[in-house]
């Protein structure tokens, strides 16, 4: 048998019994609310092991993953073949492929000559066919039985995604991949993880199927919280904080379990940095009520849920001398330096996804962190993994991803030609060049093929012979008027570029969006900010002038110089009116831990630009040019 599918069969073992046997031994602990919402198929047909195993298997042979890992990599080329053949083999009578006269091949050549690549607009009705309750084979094999919800925050609105086993396992497997890497770097000794996530709301499609955020589907599973437990990484808080109906008073449970459980905490995480961030930024606020809450052991009114309260109130007992304890920290703070740290001494580490759209949170996280190291998380999206962090002690600036090429068949459309370009032509993983960049494309067991996931990624070297990525942005251009191409990065470079003139105020920008403005001519850019307080008008103009120098793009500057692009507008926003856009995402079905702040605001999206435009206190026009 060739040697990756020895590894790919190995994993795909390893994982199967490893939740089967820990099914077994959970199955009467679990909670009946969570096992009914677990599809049928979750449980596979393998034999039942002893119970014994269950000692092996709740420890993870972290040497094995790792071994197992490189062994894979080591021959990527030939993996990538393999499970481009074992996707088109299971889903081969689907609706999608057979229309596309495949006819049973699973060979590269006929897979590129029949099947287009596509974005999620092309898979639309196929998606909404499956939602409306349509159980016959369409994109894969085996019918769907979950959707996820995309975050959206990019898009505008939630778009529905298949969730099936296949992608539970593959996201198990990449977190214990990387959870491998790290372990090894930073030790962890068991107990617990404050964990910031958060549950969406569930509910059924027309057609009956489940759905929820790819985030909540996979935290209502019980395998996924005896992976976790296995990877020593136990969540603090219950299940009715997790899942609690109000975000506002899960997150305050969440920081009260936190410190109730302090010196068990190993490392602080969430889904995506600005979770953390927006925890701490809380905490800022209601330190002194959870200190009550603990000194007499008595939760706060304003935790109003009675199955939340309940569960807390498990928790809580009067502890003085621990909320001393907090009081003294806090107070013995600096503008909050280190807090992280003061609070759980015995962390090891802050963990989370960092890059991209959560780079411009790093500044705060990093000195609430004190001198905890930040390890990045790793890069998937609700439609599919891509690649793990194997390298945790780099600096989130400079995280990369190893690709698994077990977990889907990937393909890299250069970046000259992503844009505009009717017949891209994608390279395969093993022949992409180091120091360039590409927009990815994704082939996986839950009915993406040739997938645009929309993500543009830098390849910045090799892991044995799979490449490393850096995550650059989304593909499409944010900032465009004319001849003008600005992404989502150049925004960032230009926020933080301006936002630095702040900082000799003592200000800073808590977060951003922006929009193009067309409704005169000629057009021009604005740019949200809400900051921390007060800053002077003198201040305020200086940013506002340094954004529009920091669009460097030629066709912008060049716009500016003879006004085919208006200048610049920096319209400064009410406290909490961010806190207002998330609140609008998470009625339409969001979750809080898959949330980011959308970057632009489209001219279609008008609820969140009338949120802003209500909001607005002050504003400015550059003078830059
Ligand atoms: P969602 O729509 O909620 O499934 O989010 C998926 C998107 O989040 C991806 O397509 C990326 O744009 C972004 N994302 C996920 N992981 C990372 C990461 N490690 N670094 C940067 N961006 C990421």
């Amino acid at each position: 048998m060739a040697q990756s599918t020895l590894v790919q069969s190995s994993y795909s073992n390893f994982f199967r019994s490893f939740f089967f046997t820990l099914f077994l031994y959970l199955q009467s602990a679990i909670h009946p609310v969570l096992y009914s919402s677990l599809s049928p198929s979750t449980f596979r047909k393998e034999s039942p092991r002893s119970v014994n195993m269950l000692e092996k298997m709740e420890e993870i042979n972290l040497d094995r993953v790792i071994e197992e890992f490189e062994a894979m990599t080591r021959d990527a080329g030939r993996v990538q073949k393999e499970t481009l053949k074992r996707i088109l083999d299971e889903n081969g009578n689907s609706e999608y492929l057979q229309n596309l006269g495949l006819d049973g091949r699973t060979d590269l050549e006929s897979f590129r000559a029949c099947v287009p690549i596509v974005t999620h607009k092309d898979l639309e009705h196929y998606m909404q066919r499956i939602a409306d309750g349509d159980s016959s084979p369409i994109l894969t094999g085996r019918p769907i039985t979950t959707i996820s919800l995309s975050s959206g925050t990019t898009q505008g609105k939630p778009k529905y995604v298949p969730f099936n086993d296949e992608l539970f396992d593959t996201t198990m497997q990449i977190y214990q991949t990387s959870f491998a890497f790290r372990n090894r770097d930073y030790p962890i000794e068991g107990g617990k993880v404050l964990q910031f996530i958060y549950g969406s709301k569930q509910f059924k499609t027309k057609g009956g199927l489940a759905a929820g955020t790819a985030t909540t589907n996979l935290f209502r599973s019980s395998q996924y919280k005896s992976t976790m437990k296995a990877m020593q990484s136990h969540c603090c808080s219950p299940d009715e904080v997790i899942f609690g109906p109000d975000f506002q008073q899960s997150l305050y449970c969440h920081l009260l379990c936190g410190l109730l459980y302090r010196d068990e905490v190993q490392s602080v995480s969430s889904t995506f940095a600005h979770s953390i961030v927006h925890a701490f930024r809380t905490f800022e606020q209601v330190w002194e009520e959870l200190c009550t809450d603990i000194r007499y052991g008595v939760l706060t009114s304003r935790i109003t849920g009675p199955c939340i309260r309940a569960a807390m109130s498990k928790l809580l007992k009067p502890d003085p001398a621990l909320a001393d304890l907090i009081q003294e920290k806090c107070s013995g703070l600096i503008n909050w330096y280190g807090l992280i740290q003061e609070l759980f001494p015995n962390a090891k580490y802050i963990y989370g996804i960092m890059t991209g759209s959560m780079q411009p949170y790093l500044k705060k996280l990093r000195h609430y962190a004190g001198e905890l190291p930040l390890l990045s998380a790793d890069y998937g999206a609700s439609e599919g993994w891509v690649g793990a962090n194997v390298n945790p002690k780099l600096p989130p600036e400079l995280a990369t991803f190893a690709v698994l090429p077990n977990i889907g068949y990937f393909e890299f459309i250069p970046l000259k030609e992503c844009i505009n370009t009717l017949e891209p032509k994608p390279v395969g993983l093993t022949e992409v060049k180091v120091g360039q960049e590409y927009e990815i494309l994704v082939t996986n067991s839950a009915g993406f093929y040739r997938y645009r996931l929309g993500d543009m990624v830098k390849v910045v070297g090799f892991h044995n012979s799979t490449p490393e990525l850096q995550f650059i942005c989304r593909r499409n251009l944010l900032l465009t008027i004319n001849i003008d191409k600005n992404t989502e990065k150049d925004l960032q470079l230009a926020v933080e570029a301006a936002a630095n003139l702040l900082a000799e105020d003592k200000r800073e920008v808590v977060d951003f969006t922006s929009h193009v403005d067309l409704s005169k001519e000629p057009g021009h850019y604005v740019i949200f900010w809400e900051i921390n307080g007060e800053a002077s008008d003198d201040t305020l103009k200086e940013c506002c002038n340094c954004l529009d120098r920091s669009f460097v793009d030629a066709g912008y500057v060049s716009s500016r110089k003879v006004n085919t692009i208006a200048p610049l507008e920096l319209r400064v926003l009410r406290r909490g009116t961010f806190q207002k856009i998330l609140d609008h995402y998470l009625g339409l079905g969001a979750a809080v831990s898959q949330f980011k702040t959308p970057r632009c605001v489209g001219p279609s999206n008008d609820a969140v630009l009338r949120i802003l435009s209500e909001n607005v206190i002050k504003s400015y026009f550059s003078s830059a040019f």
